[in-house]
């Protein structure tokens, strides 16, 4: 009953002091406004669920995907440096659609003579370019790159119509393609191998100093665009930037190349034993069982030797891979070879490094314990690797990514030495390319589109999968430190979110239409995952919507609704309003301490209660019992107050009296402070307070509010802080893990600045 009463007085305080001020000041009206609110639900910005795509994030009742097998047949011819190859591809539609054509990408024709690609980059003359990069935009560059299609045929050999647009190529087929037809169709083609070193191409050739050269191919074969339920054709152009989007498939690969190359690509080696040597299957049968360190398969002493000769011979290496959505390959007689094996769940999977003696000794020492250590990693996080290799090529100045093999950097300098710099590059770009084999190359996301949706998703699992490399070899990085991250922690991207506003796109922004690439779609993406499962959602329930998300779109489409659906799905954490902020809009974090009052605590009613009181006609004897608090600035205020406790409050002793049970009088509390602290918000993304305050006694205390604080008022809160002892500080993010761009006004009493006279003794008195 008394209870009752005391609320009820709250409630009439509440009322009578709502329409005291109302009387005192009219408010001017305001116009009207629709729903602006930062945690309105984002109805109206994500697509609508269908039988394709579920409410819940996962693929819906009749959610589908095409297929694309491909049968092919290529030569290398090193000479040349060119490719040669025949494909059929057989298309099978399982989408409700009838197909009256297909659409097929050619990648290379980004290297066409008469390419459209510079001519969408708008430019300025540089005090100092590349050689290279004068003689391809100056002087006309003098490479012929682009597909030589030769011939396209039905099954039959019957010729068929196409048009080739810049670098999609529509293929007419004689009849419409049913829903759950086939239509299989040959292509012939060639192209000139590029120098990637030189035409900073994805994929090519590197040329070595004794002649040699090192093939890293991929892009190679007229590929088959995705149709799937929300793009219809993804045949958006390949402008050299955005990258890919394909279907699944089966792939059977025979690559034929000088006798006396290694080759290593996407797919099971079918006839390794017509291809390897006897020694090198007794070395290959031995690193099937090494699980602590690589088993060299071949030396650097052989590629030394192969690399001092030439063969017009050739071999034909054949590989057959299921259910990947492309198909890369190396090759040259200048690489040593290793491999070892690693533990997934309960498989062996071979971790693999291919690399010319010119990546020693950096790579013989860690590439491959690097390829083991991510397939655990990012097992862990996502879906045990589901295949059953995993490369990393040692290419100058590469970081590509293909099913099972990827191409990176991180060479020494020529003695065989290298900076700190050279070596957590190189092992970063192999956690980062390797880590690609699960976003896109398993969750396959259409990178043409969403850039951040491969890079974003991989580049946050890398940082975790950085920290777990140095936590499980700490021999491997310098002794006693932690992993050098470049991306993930959100202090490091404090600089991007900070800067220029006329510069920056939101993170849903078509990869080729955003500034700032790097920061965009990789670093920022990837520290607000960090930030959600460090500081908003917590490392369990973020770890298990992230797995399911992995686990819903392994080997399927995902869309970002997907990714944002499922993780909400998962783990009943509303992020609605984090998906607005972080993806949907360029905001940035900033929230600090405006204002800090003390008050003091006494029975003595306040004027402003007693002009309350008297102005709706009522007695003190008509009020319950009362507690005051009062600040220094008020006219009530008296010095005595100073040092006043609860003790010297009767109604408040006499309701403990009457209503807490004795035995739980010792227990309560018994503050002196009173601190009414003022949160201000200058930026615009809601983000929890996390307060650190500091006694007098020197001891601190964390109090985190969650986001949803802001969501009355989005520019400022306050918050009534009781405290037994004195409160000395209060530093709002003290460790920077929400990206606040401006700690300025971060802590509380504000650190005073010193003028340029002060700071001059100060410096004279420290010496
Ligand atoms: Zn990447």
């Amino acid at each position: 009953m008394k209870l009752l009463k005391y609320l009820s007085l709250v409630a009439l305080l509440l009322v009578t002091g709502f329409t005291y001020a109302q009387e005192e000041e009219p408010e001017e009206r305001k116009p009207g406004h629709s729903n602006v609110n930062r945690f309105k639900q984002l109805y109206e910005v994500f697509s609508t669920p269908n039988v394709y795509r579920s409410a819940n994030g996962a693929p819906g009742p009749q959610y589908y995907q095409q297929q694309a097998d491909y049968v092919m047949d290529i030569v290398l011819d090193d000479q040349q440096a060119k490719i040669n190859g025949f494909e059929t591809i057989t298309y099978t539609n399982n989408s409700p659609d009838v197909l009256e054509y297909l659409w097929v990408q050619l990648d290379q024709n980004v290297r066409e003579k008469d390419s459209k690609s510079p001519l969408i980059e708008g430019s300025g003359a540089q005090p100092a370019t590349m050689a290279s990069s004068f003689v391809g935009e100056h002087m006309g560059s003098s490479f012929d790159g682009g597909f030589k299609i030769q011939a396209v045929k039905s099954a039959k050999g019957a010729d068929l119509g196409y048009t080739i647009n810049q670098t999609m190529m529509r293929v007419e087929m004689p009849q419409d393609l049913k829903p759950g037809g086939k239509f299989s169709f040959s292509v012939r083609w060639w192209y000139n191998i590029p120098e990637h070193t030189i035409d900073r191409a994805r994929s090519g050739f590197e040329t070595f100093e004794d002649g040699n050269r090192g093939y890293v191919i991929a892009q190679f074969f007229p590929r088959m665009a995705v149709y799937s339920d929300v793009e219809g054709w993804q045949n958006s152009q390949f402008w050299g930037r955005d990258e890919f989007a394909l279907p699944f498939g089966d792939y059977e690969v025979n690559i034929t190349v000088p006798s006396d190359h290694v080759l290593d690509g996407t797919g099971v080696l079918v006839n390794r034993k017509d291809i390897f040597t006897k020694e090198m299957m007794n070395r290959y049968n031995e690193a099937k069982k090494s699980y602590e360190k690589p088993v060299i398969i071949v030396t650097q002493a052989e590629a030394e030797m192969a690399s001092k000769g030439f063969t017009r011979s050739s071999k034909t290496w054949k590989l057959k891979a299921e259910n990947v959505r492309d198909f890369g390959f190396a090759t040259s007689r200048r690489y040593i070879w290793d491999m070892m094996s690693v533990k997934i769940g309960d498989k062996d999977v071979m971790a693999v490094s291919m690399y010319p003696p010119e990546g020693n000794p950096l790579w013989e020492d860690y590439s491959t314990i690097v390829v083991a250590s991510t397939l655990k990693s990012y097992s862990r996080m996502s879906f045990d690797y589901p295949y059953h290799k995993a490369i990393s090529v040692h290419a100058k100045n590469q970081g590509m990514e293909y099913p099972m093999i990827c191409w990176n950097y991180g060479r020494p300098d020529k003695d065989g030495t290298y900076s700190d710099r050279t070596k957590y590059g190189m092992m970063s770009v192999i956690i980062h390319e390797v880590g690609h084999n699960y976003f896109p190359m398993i969750v396959n996301s259409d990178e043409r589109q969403w850039t951040w949706m491969d890079e974003g998703l991989n580049t946050f699992v890398q940082y975790v999968a950085e920290q777990d490399f140095g936590e499980w070899y700490p021999d491997a990085i310098a002794p006693n430190k932690a992993y050098p991250s470049r991306r993930g922690p959100a202090k490091k991207i404090v600089s991007y979110m900070a800067g220029d506003q006329d510069r920056m796109a939101p993170i849903m922004t078509k990869g080729l239409n955003t500034y700032n690439f790097g920061a965009n779609a990789y670093s920022k993406p990837a520290t607000g995952l960090n930030i959600l499962r460090e500081t908003i959602m917590g490392r369990e329930l973020f770890d298990y919507a992230f797995r399911t998300y992995s686990q819903r779109w392994m080997f399927k489409h995902p869309t970002p609704e997907d990714f944002f659906r499922t993780m909400e799905d998962a783990s009943a954490v509303d992020l609605d309003w984090f998906w607005r902020a972080w993806f949907y809009s360029t905001d940035y974090t900033d929230i600090g301490v405006k204002e800090v009052k003390t008050f003091y605590v006494t029975s003595k009613m306040s004027k402003e209660v007693r002009e309350m009181m008297e102005q709706r006609g009522m007695k003190e004897s008509d009020l319950p019992p009362l507690v005051y608090l009062i600040d220094e600035d008020s006219e009530d205020f008296e010095e005595s107050m100073r040092t006043s406790t609860l003790a010297d409050v009767p109604t408040l002793q006499a309701y403990i009296m009457d209503n807490v049970p004795a035995d739980e009088r010792a227990s309560l509390k018994n503050p002196r402070f009173f601190y009414e602290v003022t949160f201000e918000k200058p930026g615009g993304i809601p983000m929890p307070i996390i307060a650190e305050f500091t006694y007098s006694d020197g001891s601190t205390k964390r109090l985190t509010y969650p986001a949803e604080i802001w969501r009355k008022n989005d520019a400022s809160v306050g918050k009534v802080i009781a405290s037994e002892m004195e409160i000395t500080k209060i530093t709002v993010d003290p460790d920077e893990e929400t990206a606040d761009i401006d700690t300025s006004n971060n802590s509380w009493p504000k650190k005073k600045k010193l003028g340029d006279f002060n700071r001059f003794k100060e410096n004279v008195k420290g010496q």
